[in-house]
């Protein structure tokens, strides 16, 4: 201690204080460099797409970073229709749009411009962004889509397969749909995700409020943090539960010196652990709900002081 506070000032002392420290040597691994979390997830690469982004765009344009940031967001929340339904594009360079032949197929073209897309957007109540002379198509996209309530963003982002696929059948196949049936098409798929969802959520909840018993013999230990960031302190439950859901023991640590949530978490799994043991059990089950410390100890054969090592 009297080495930090000789180097730092008081804050950066008790900061690196908070920092644990692990006994045993870590091999070298990957890590995502996107974030301070070194593990990759879908959002934290959506954020670095907005900085890029907003950078290429140049940085002096704050309103735009904002709908962008709004539009991902957008993007985000319809996650399982942007998941299953956005097309990948191969369009001829410099060929006339095949539906229309009014202009050069471009994407703002099929997807905006052209009669088809005009009508089928307009039926299912889409609000279309003003287009100026030789506006982006990804910034129009970005303007509509921030235009617009939840279900019509559902409406926009569902269309563009059918109008793609629209296109497709009729310069392979000769075969030209009615708007109609396009329009019918989009109106069906969003039924179905909707029950699909309502599906899921229900099951969800059932799951969420069950408790699974362990084996004969075994033990489960349940556990969760509160954390207070302006103090650095948090406080672990533990429960310890046998398969007649009888309570074999419950306690409460309080944690200080403790830099975030899923550090918190680790260091209440490794109470959990060590007070199951310290009851005499040995044959344990852990749960917890912070995600990113059940995929870490699956990942490997991990020891928790390792965990807590390991920048998190
Ligand atoms: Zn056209």
């Amino acid at each position: 201690m009297d080495v930090l506070r000789s180097l730092f000032d008081e804050d950066q002392a008790e900061r690196i204080r908070t920092i644990p420290l692990g006994n045993t040597l870590q091999p070298d691994t990957m890590v995502w460099q996107g974030d301070k979390s070194g593990e990759y997830m879908a959002k934290s690469g959506y954020i670095c797409r907005i900085t890029e982004e907003a950078h290429l765009l140049g940085n002096e344009n704050t309103i735009l970073t904002e709908q962008m940031k709004n539009y991902y967001a957008a993007i985000w929340g319809l996650k399982r229709i942007t998941n299953t339904f956005l097309p990948t594009l191969k369009l001829r360079l410099e060929a006339l749009c095949p539906l229309c032949g009014e202009d050069d197929e471009s994407t703002a073209h099929v997807f905006r411009d052209c009669n088809v897309a005009k009508q089928v957007l307009q039926r299912l109540k889409v609000r279309i962004a003003p287009t100026h002379e030789n506006t982006e198509w990804k910034l129009w996209l970005i303007e509509t889509f921030n235009f617009n309530n939840t279900e019509q963003r559902t409406c926009l982002a569902v269309s563009f397969r059918p109008i793609w696929h629209n296109r497709n059948i009729f310069y392979h196949e000769g075969i030209r749909q009615s708007i109609n049936d396009i329009v019918s098409f989009i109106k069906a798929f969003i039924n179905e995700i909707k029950m699909l969802d309502n599906i899921l959520e229900s099951k969800h909840k059932i799951q969420e409020a069950h408790w699974e018993p362990p084996i004969e013999n075994q033990v489960k230990v349940n556990f969760d943090t509160s954390f207070r960031q302006p103090n650095k302190k948090a406080v672990s439950g533990i429960i310890v539960r046998n398969n007649r859901g009888f309570v074999m023991g419950s306690c409460t640590y309080p944690i200080r010196n403790v830099r975030d949530p899923t550090t918190a978490e680790a260091y209440a799994c490794l109470h959990g652990v060590i007070f199951a043991e310290d009851l005499g059990f040995e044959d344990v089950i852990i749960k917890g709900d912070s995600l990113k410390i059940v995929k870490k100890l699956q990942k490997k054969e991990k020891k928790m002081t390792d965990l807590l090592s390991e920048d998190s």
